[in-house]
């Protein structure tokens, strides 16, 4: 794992040191924390205690990784730019939460539950032997796997969205307390680009090494809140064929992965819930729901501006991150596409 020291890679250490499927093998990060102790290095956030053999490893440098079958990402963006194709071109399959390669015209932007066919395109990537795939921004997970019961039953003609992001979402330090608490950041640099420009690419097609993007508009509108995880999207939707909020509410209600019978460890039995009871969802109380994998989604209502309005939640650092990259590493298994039956880890 690269970027091990972080807000993410910690969540990816927590959920990896007892993989069925993956084992850690090494960690690595900034010149700051090369060569010491794992548990020197890092500044554990997490309440569950970081597990003795972790804490035991030695943090590498992120340019040393080789002998491994999936290196997990957890670098800043600018790093990952560099890093991540080095480690492909040596053989690596990388598994990016950064925004860097995001949008690259041969890298999958993937949501197992959304666009698993999305990893044809690996067939076409130019990385030499190892190859890159991503996941999305935090607040587009939620975005996402909230439209795409919509997109399949009535399409989609435009998306309003607004966000409240948390603020485990700018890393670790991160947004300075006196700057957060008691108040509200009405501007995430680079968040509503990315909340503007990846559901297309998630909710689009592939075919023959050509990504063609789902063509509706989203408005992006992102504010960090003094909240520690779980951010909120509130959502308006013009809809290709008009519906009441009843059969939003249902068609979301009725939506299972269309990857469930591959059991992927990661994967939450519903990846979205549709709640009624009055202000929910809430950060405090939905977003651990089955262990911040699922998006939960109230407030479906009627829009008199679009056609529906409703807010969803997603756990930023899980379905928004950590658990998005296990999530699609064990797509890749399960797809065949990660090297031998024993499956390393870095
Ligand atoms: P973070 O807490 O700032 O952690 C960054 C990690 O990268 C640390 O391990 C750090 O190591 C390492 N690093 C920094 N500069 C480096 C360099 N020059 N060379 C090698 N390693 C370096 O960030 P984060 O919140 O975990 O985010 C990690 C990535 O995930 C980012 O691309 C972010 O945009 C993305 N992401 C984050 C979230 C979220 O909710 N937090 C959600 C989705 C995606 P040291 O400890 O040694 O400095």
């Amino acid at each position: 794992m690269i970027g091990a020291t972080g807000t993410v890679g910690q969540r990816l250490v927590r959920r990896l040191h007892d993989h069925p499927w993956f084992r850690l093998t090494a960690l690595a990060a900034s010149s700051r924390s090369e060569g010491k102790r794992y548990g020197d290095a890092v500044h554990w956030l997490l309440p569950t205690a970081l597990p003795d053999s972790v804490a035991e490893m030695e943090v590498r440098d992120i340019r040393e990784i080789d002998d491994c079958d999936v290196v997990f990402s957890a670098l800043g963006s600018s790093t990952a730019r560099e890093v991540e194709p080095l480690l492909a071109q040596r053989g690596l399959m990388v598994v990016s939460n950064a925004s860097a390669l995001r949008m690259h015209p041969r890298v999958p932007l993937l949501i197992p539950e959304v666009n698993s066919d999305h990893l044809d395109m690996l067939d076409h990537q130019n990385f030499g032997s190892g190859g890159i795939v991503t996941n999305p921004n935090c607040s587009t997970v939620g975005l996402v796997l909230s439209l795409k019961p919509l997109a399949d039953a009535f399409g989609i003609e435009a998306v309003q969205v607004t966000t409240l992001q948390a603020i485990s979402g700018a890393g670790h330090p991160g947004v300075p307390s006196l700057d957060i608490l008691g108040n509200t950041l009405p501007l995430i640099p680079g968040e509503e680009e990315k909340l503007e420009t990846e559901p297309q690419k998630l909710l689009g097609t592939t075919a023959d090494g050509v990504f063609s993007p789902a063509r509706f508009p989203v408005s992006a509108q992102t504010n960090r809140v003094p909240v520690v995880d779980g951010h909120l999207v509130s959502v308006s939707v013009k809809l290709g064929r008009a519906a009441s909020a009843e059969e939003a509410r249902s068609v979301i209600e009725d939506f299972r992965s269309p990857v469930a019978d591959l059991d992927l460890p990661s994967a939450p039995l519903r990846p979205v819930v549709a709640v009624d009871e009055g202000p929910r969802p809430q950060p405090k109380l939905d977003a651990d729901r089955e262990n911040g994998m699922t998006v939960t989604v109230g407030r479906i209502r009627d829009c008199p501006v679009f056609d529906l309005r409703y807010v969803a939640l997603v756990h930023n650092t899980e379905r928004g991150a950590a658990g998005a990259a296990v999530l699609n590493a064990e797509l890749l298994a399960a797809a065949g596409r990660l090297g031998g039956a024993n499956r390393r880890t870095t």
